[in-house]
């Protein structure tokens, strides 16, 4: 069955990929476009959002804006650090799976206070308020270590931060690619990317880093 306003197949990931982009630019350049009474009335009966984005919680990173998309364009997941446990896994999967989303975008961004955390962490010895603040650093962990060990004493902070942002990015897509069989057959029999991005506070420009294609 057709639903009025949402389109009858999915779309490939690299058209959705070229939305994102485009979207992005509109949003730097302020003209941004969604009528959002018309498109609620149309998805009121179902959704095919045509992709999936893993990204932080920080109330400066809400995808829908930055990537100047609509109701029911985009099926977004929100954790502190963009960090992948099993129930983000699993939301990734029921995406992926029920509305035939082919593109998944982990997003990170510039002065990430959970990277900021697990740097201090990692550096200074500075726990965490809370267990369960601990878990997110915990996860950040192994990726943002292998960063400050690679760069040794000395290194100028900002980059440091960057690159920690980038390799927590990139440890959150391998995770989705091999850390879950559905994901991993979408990937291999239907055309499913998993890309990482790193979001600019500064400039509000999206880079696509990890997992392109070509
Ligand atoms: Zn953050």
């Amino acid at each position: 069955m057709t639903i009025a306003g949402i389109p009858p197949a999915p779309l490939p990931a690299e058209q959705a990929l070229q939305l994102l982009r485009e979207g992005n630019r509109r949003f730097v350049q302020h003209v941004r476009t969604h009528d959002s009474e018309e498109e609620r009335a149309a998805l009121a009966e179902g959704q095919r959002p045509h992709a999936i984005i893993l990204s932080c919680a920080d109330s400066r990173v809400p995808s829908e804006l930055v990537f100047d998309q609509g109701l029911g364009d985009l099926f977004v997941i929100r954790v502190a650090g963009n960090v992948v446990a099993p129930s983000l896994v699993g939301s990734v999967e029921f995406a992926a799976a029920t509305f035939g989303t082919r593109l998944a975008v982990v997003m990170g961004h510039s002065r990430c206070g959970a990277i900021k955390a697990t740097l201090d962490f990692i550096q200074h010895d500075v726990d965490s308020p809370s267990e369960n603040i601990h878990d997110i650093v915990d996860r950040c962990r192994p990726a943002v270590e292998s960063v400050v060990h690679a760069a040794g004493p000395g290194v100028d902070k900002a980059r440091l931060m960057h690159e920690a942002v980038r390799a927590n990015v990139r440890q959150s897509c391998a995770h989705l690619r091999h850390g879950s069989r559905l994901l991993e057959r979408l990937i291999q029999e239907e055309g499913m990317l998993i890309v990482g991005a790193d979001y600019s506070l500064d400039t509000g420009e999206v880079e696509f880093f990890d997992g392109l294609e070509g």
